[in-house]
């Protein structure tokens, strides 16, 4: 169990490795100071799963715990389907799916699988929108794939360079504590 990673940071890692090296920094601290807008709406998405309000429907297993030996990953999913063999994960809002929140999907697949859980189909749900957005099961390829970038996230250095995206310094929720720009991101 040493040296696991978080499923949930995965997508964090893409948008900016050293946004996770921030948020190990300061995740002991005031979480309202360090939450902007998009992470709190990502909350409120996982609330109800994570307080098991969502559905008492006994052939949906909801916030269950996951993890992988295998891959060295660990998480929670939002909701399983078990008589239709479909994990979802759900997201307030979805214009579009980046690479890193298919990542998530998929090391949530692969933690069940090592699990004994048959899945069969995967989604992304849309709180805001109502809309359900179907994911292809990962083959080797992926795995493969996703298995290096986790290899590149155990890797990181925090003191090597990192490019920077004023764009997305400025919708960086840490860009407040970051040593690494001298800007205010849109949220103050
Ligand atoms: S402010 Fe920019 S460089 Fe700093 S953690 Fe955020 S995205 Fe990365």
């Amino acid at each position: 169990m040493h040296n696991l990673i978080t499923i949930s940071t995965l997508n964090d890692f893409i948008f900016c490795p050293y946004s996770i090296y921030l948020h190990n920094v300061y995740m002991g601290g005031d979480e309202e100071l360090v939450h902007a807008v998009p992470q709190t709406r990502g909350r409120v998405a996982h609330e109800s799963i994570d307080e098991k309000k969502y559905s008492t429907r006994k052939d949906e297993i909801m916030g269950m715990s996951v993890y992988s030996n295998e891959l060295g990953i660990v998480g929670k999913i939002d909701i399983y389907k078990c008589n239709e063999k479909l994990l979802i994960e759900r997201k307030y809002q979805l214009n579009a799916i980046y690479q890193g929140q298919i990542y998530q999907l998929w090391a949530e697949y692969f933690c069940m699988i090592e699990m004994g859980y048959e899945v069969g189909k995967l989604a992304f749900y849309a709180i805001a929108t109502n809309k359900t957005f179907p994911v292809t099961i990962p083959n080797k390829a992926d795995k493969k794939e996703l298995q290096d970038f986790i290899l590149r996230f155990k890797q990181f250095n925090p003191e090597q360079p990192v490019d920077i995206n004023t764009n997305k310094c400025t919708h960086c929720i840490y860009c407040a504590l970051c040593d690494k720009v001298d800007i205010e991101n849109v949220y103050t």
